[in-house]
């Protein structure tokens, strides 16, 4: 068989530890389940996914590498291979019920990639991703870390996340200039707190636009232009004015967006 050239664009660092790939695919759990891989690339994961799941659905945007995985997947008649590019795919068209994701993922363009998936949170139960170990950190941080942000935020809003694996560069062939981790992230029933969810997320967004700047100060312009206004609903939530964005619990920013609502949005 040719050898296909990885096309760094397309994020293509392969798994080639089998140790690794079987540990994934046991911290995934989907024994019987409906199962999307996203990017299967060489296969490293899809095998071994297939072999567990009840229905496999494998979405690849690189049309050599599905011409390569459709030919090796042939007799699997549990398994659809996709070509085409996850972030336009409609997975209703795929999955009637509950389905799981598990890849490992593109690093280019992990997080809208994770952010398209927290928006089918209704028909996922569960992700398992690898991902750089920077936004592994993000994804799991606590309010007053240094990799708390609207990342954080967007995904607990969802999930309860949890890093369950550390995977070192040389497990990937080319190798990536950085260390990966796998997230686990179980999908909420109902989102942690009860908001108008664009509200919610465009005071979050205001409040982490500018991280040197106060709450105050990153809310005013972006959300309010009344400063006094702000300063009271921002008191009645219990925060300090000078506080910064990255200090608050997704509790406070819920009080911030249900209290500014009524009064602007
Ligand atoms: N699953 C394989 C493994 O573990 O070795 C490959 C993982 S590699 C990090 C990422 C894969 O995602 C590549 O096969 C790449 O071609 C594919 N990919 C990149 N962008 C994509 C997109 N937007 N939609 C679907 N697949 C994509």
């Amino acid at each position: 068989m040719a050898k296909i050239k990885p096309q760094k664009r397309l994020g293509q660092n392969f798994l080639i530890d089998d140790a690794i790939a079987n540990a994934i695919v046991r911290e995934a759990d989907v024994k019987g389940r409906d199962v999307l891989e996203i990017g299967p690339g060489t296969g490293a994961l899809t095998f071994k996914l297939a072999d567990v799941a009840k229905r496999l659905v494998a979405v690849e945007l690189d049309r050599r590498l599905y011409n390569r995985l459709k030919e090796r997947m042939e007799q699997r008649e549990n398994v659809v291979l996709v070509w085409g590019n996850i972030m336009n795919v409609n997975l209703d068209d795929f999955f009637e019920g509950q389905f799981a994701v598990v890849a490992n993922l593109p690093y280019y363009i992990t997080t809208p990639i994770i952010m398209r998936l927290m928006e089918f949170r209704a028909k996922i139960d569960k992700v398992v991703v690898m991902v750089q170990k920077e936004v592994g950190r993000r994804i799991v941080a606590v309010p007053g870390s240094k990799d708390y942000g609207a990342l954080s935020i967007a995904v607990q809003y969802n999930a309860i996340p949890e890093l369950v694996l550390e995977v070192p560069r040389e497990c990937f062939k080319p190798q990536p200039a950085v260390d990966s981790v796998v997230v686990r992230m179980r999908m909420r029933e109902k989102p942690l707190v009860d908001v108008n969810e664009e509200n919610f997320f465009k005071v979050v967004r205001a409040a982490f636009s500018s991280r040197r700047k106060t709450l105050l100060n990153a809310l005013y312009g972006n959300i309010a232009g009344d400063k006094n206004v702000l300063r009271k609903v921002i008191v009645e939530c219990g925060i300090d004015p000078g506080a910064r964005a990255e200090t608050l619990s997704l509790y406070q920013f819920a009080c911030l967006s249900n209290k500014l609502e009524q009064l602007l949005f």
